[in-house]
């Protein structure tokens, strides 16, 4: 059902225009409250309705020990209603202003993460406006108790690092928390002289004054909080000519650069076996922020490794060119074209499973056909056991895993045997020709389960719809094209 108040305002104003009259603008929309969250089912205080973000400017300052920092976030964004009121999430740290369109506003902070703002005057629909809010908050250390992960950002020694998937971006400062509402992104960090500092896009300027260094960059593809890095340490910062000019931007533990460097190539290596399935890579701007406290993450344009991984003997030991094309295949899937819903996670990690097992197989260690079996065969149904591949419940994620929904095997396994079926069903070709298409028609977007089907059902010019749903949304896998042999485990 349509707002029956703005209906009403529609035809006031269309009668009102037909008698030559002016409508005062307080009619045009009437001003309400935006939601707290933008209606996902399994994180719904995440993002925030009434108005979409279309840029964000997000300035980070480190105290010496990099213990503490403010934040400042300025977000650009257009009211999709009128709003009296509207939200952000934020989750920890302490507001010390809120401003809107220049003037200061009302503010509290609820438990469940919203930032509830009142404008000293509303905000008419379709209205630019910018949002300022100034927080302060002590960086957790990696031995603090208290960690939840996504912990948002992490201090260790002399590094910060940040870990935001899927909902840790509020954790460090206000935001529209969701990847629906990703926007463009200037990030400005100030931290101690001595150290260095990155996040994702492309340098600007770096400012030295007296014991700081401020270093500003920008992200000009829209990119979601989730995918944020802000890094600060003793750190070097190399670049190498990627595929067709890609800047390849490596930030390396200065202790280990020499140790390290062999492996840098990997990315590139990734990126070109990427491009020669999915066409080019969706950025300017690739590489890796290698930290040492770990965590392998998507972070956009800027991998985040764990150094000791990064060695040749980590490298190798741990299998590590397979877990860089993984997390190099979401600047295409998750990263480009980024999930509507969390319900959509199987798109970003089914996908990249999915490529990882083809570079697997490529380097003559497992087929593919085995990688999928023993998916379907040895987790089989148990991969469900939290809600079908597209549907995640998110009531079995309770307690400490909450903050990790609906990260699980129906994404990642669940979502790659999806594919797998689809290429089975349609051939490598067609598959092939829907993968392009998916990437391309949706890059630097943001697209869901139901495009999928309509992408993959268009480009196989057959109805998909019932095959991918019984797969998506199935409490049981179901058979195998081409392979009536495989059992599901019960
Ligand atoms: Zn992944």
């Amino acid at each position: 059902m349509k707002n029956p108040r703005r209906a009403l305002a529609t035809t006031l104003a269309l009668t009102s225009l037909a008698a030559g009259l002016t409508v005062p603008s307080a009619f045009a929309a009437p001003a309400t409250a935006g939601g707290p969250g933008i209606g996902d089912k399994v994180w719904p205080e995440l993002g925030n309705g009434g108005y979409d973000v279309v840029d964000q400017k997000l300035a980070f300052t480190f105290n010496d020990k990099l213990t503490g920092y403010t934040a400042s976030t300025t977000l650009s964004a257009r009211a999709t209603q009128g709003l009296n009121r509207f939200d952000l999430d934020l989750l920890g740290p302490e507001v010390t202003g809120v401003r809107v369109n220049g003037l200061r506003a009302a503010w509290k902070s609820t438990p469940q993460g919203e930032l509830v703002i009142t404008p000293k005057r509303p905000v008419r629909k379709d209205a630019r406006f910018v949002v300022k809010v100034d927080v302060k908050s002590k960086v957790p250390g990696v031995t603090d108790p208290k960690i939840v992960f996504p912990p948002g950002l992490i201090h260790y020694g002399d590094w910060i690092q940040a870990i935001n998937q899927p909902s840790g971006a509020r954790r460090i400062l206000a935001v529209s928390d969701h990847p629906a509402q990703k926007a463009p992104a200037t990030i400005s960090i100030t931290a101690p002289v001595r150290l260095n500092s990155i996040a994702n896009g492309k340098l600007l300027s770096t400012v030295k004054t007296g014991g700081t260094a401020t270093r500003v960059f920008r992200e000009d593809r829209k990119i979601a909080t989730e995918l944020l890095q802000i890094g600060v340490g003793p750190f070097t910062v190399v670049h190498a000519r990627g595929s067709h000019g890609i800047d390849m931007r490596y930030a390396v533990p200065t202790a280990q650069l020499k140790e390290i460097k062999p492996q840098l190539k990997s990315f590139d290596e990734s990126v070109r076996f990427m491009e020669q399935r999915l066409g080019r890579f969706p950025g300017v701007r690739a590489g890796s922020y290698i930290a040492p406290v770990g965590g392998e993450l998507e972070t956009q344009g800027l991998t985040l490794m764990p150094a000791d991984h990064m060695t040749k003997e980590g490298f190798e030991q741990n299998g590590v060119d397979g877990v860089v094309l993984h997390e190099v295949s979401h600047e295409w899937f998750g990263n480009s074209v980024s999930p509507k819903t969390w319900s959509d996670l199987w798109l970003n990690e089914g996908h990249a499973v999915f490529y990882e097992d083809a570079w697997t197989a490529a380097r003559g260690r497992q087929s593919q056909t085995e990688s999928m079996r023993h998916s379907y065969v040895e987790l089989g149904n148990q991969m469900l056991a939290n809600g079908p591949i597209a549907k995640p419940n998110p009531a079995k994620w309770p307690g400490d895993s909450a903050p990790i929904r609906p990260y699980g095997d129906a994404a990642y396994q669940g979502g790659a045997l999806v594919l797998f079926a689809l290429q089975q069903k349609v051939g490598a070709k067609v598959f092939n020709r829907i993968e392009r298409t998916w990437v391309r028609e949706h890059a630097n977007g943001v697209a869901g389960t139901g495009d999928f089907i309509a992408t993959a059902s268009e480009v196989a010019h057959q109805d998909l719809g019932p095959f991918l749903r019984s797969w998506l949304y199935g409490t049981k896998l179901p058979a195998m094209p081409g392979h009536p042999d495989w059992k599901a485990a019960a």
